[in-house]
């Protein structure tokens, strides 16, 4: 069910009160500029405004509640409380230079039981609202830190929540977040109906997919939603996005030992991403170094170096363009499918 954000509330609230437009806009700048977390600490807003924003919506800006925080060199992972008694976690990466990158959750566990994620071990509780997902970001900005880019890897499968597209519109807004689309990044395991809602609704954002083996049997085996959206079907969608959009898709690829890190793997990868059509240099292939977990159900291993130095080279040498990730955050089970809302 859709769930009216606060951003769309405090906009009720201004028309109920016959409110100048302007209105709207000081208590965006109250929040995003000045980063204030409490209504009444707005002193530019009449008193009895500040009283009928805090009767509806409570006295913070903020309605996550931060539980817990680890950080280790370049990492900073936030747990947060949600209603209903619930988990829910976030990353922020700092890269040198300064950059800072976040990775939020858009559901509360997972309901598609890839076979290498812990949290897929919890099950879906529920889809996150935009104001709960939103938040995980508004938390850091409220705490000083800058948001340069964001990517929707935490718990979760952000195409399954129909309300990520109104997250989107409340990141992307100019009055609040402001963020550019692309310093935002979609990642999915191929849901296609959402895909094409994405690329209709946000054609700039970015999108990643998460193939982890280029073989359809093995790849329903590690990924269940393999047998609703095959893989030729979602490249094809793919295929169609990058017509339509000209943006690149990156494809994510968790490297497993022993199970898809092989040379037939790394050529059957070449071999779906060649002889697609003139658009075909627009995939990336992003290599992920995979990181286990006390919960994790399979007993899987990372690659060793040189194997994933001849998986690079024979991409390489099919002309398909790849990268492999920097490992952060494993020490404090914050990696890619190591979120699962424990609070140890
Ligand atoms: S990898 Fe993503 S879609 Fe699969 S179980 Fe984990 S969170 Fe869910």
């Amino acid at each position: 069910m859709k769930s009216t954000s606060k951003y769309e509330m405090i906009q009720h609230i201004l028309t109920a009160l016959k409110q100048p437009a302007y209105r709207f806009q000081q208590i965006a700048d109250a929040i995003f500029k000045q980063r204030i977390n409490e209504y009444d600490r707005m002193t530019l807003l009449p008193k009895g405004i500040r009283n009928e924003l805090i009767k509806n919506l409570g006295e913070h800006v903020l309605n996550l509640t931060p539980v817990m925080q680890k950080t280790s060199k370049q990492v900073n992972k936030v747990l947060f409380s949600i209603e209903g008694g619930e988990h829910i976690e976030a990353v922020q990466l700092s890269y040198e230079r300064g950059w800072k990158s976040y990775c939020i959750s858009s559901q509360c566990g997972c309901g598609y039981g890839c076979r290498f994620c812990a949290t897929g071990t919890i099950g879906l509780k529920r889809n996150l609202t935009a104001d709960e997902i939103t938040d995980q970001l508004l938390f850091f900005h409220l705490n000083g830190q800058a948001l340069d880019s964001v990517s929707f890897m935490g718990m979760g499968e952000a195409l399954a929540n129909p309300n990520i597209f109104d997250t989107l519109m409340i990141l992307t807004d100019p009055r609040t977040f402001g963020l550019g689309h692309r310093r935002i990044t979609v990642s999915t395991i191929g849901i296609i109906p959402g895909i094409d809602r994405l690329a209709k609704e946000f054609p700039q954002v970015n999108l990643t997919f998460s193939l982890h083996s280029p073989f359809d049997e093995q790849r329903s085996e590690l990924m269940p939603i393999n047998n609703r959206f095959p893989l030729n079907d979602v490249m094809n969608k793919f295929d169609q996005h990058i017509r339509d959009t000209g943006r690149k898709v990156y494809i994510a690829y968790i490297l497993l030992r022993g199970e898809n890190d092989s040379d037939e793997h790394a050529e059957a990868i070449a071999a779906l991403l060649k002889d697609r059509g003139p658009w075909e240099h627009l995939y990336h292939v992003n290599l992920i170094p995979y990181n286990s977990t006390d919960v994790t159900p399979e007993s899987f291993h990372q690659s060793d170096k040189d194997r994933v130095q001849s998986f690079v080279s024979i991409l390489n040498s099919k002309g398909v363009k790849v990268t492999v990730r920097a490992q952060f955050g494993t020490d404090i089970d914050a990696a890619c499918g190591q979120l699962y809302g424990h609070n140890k």
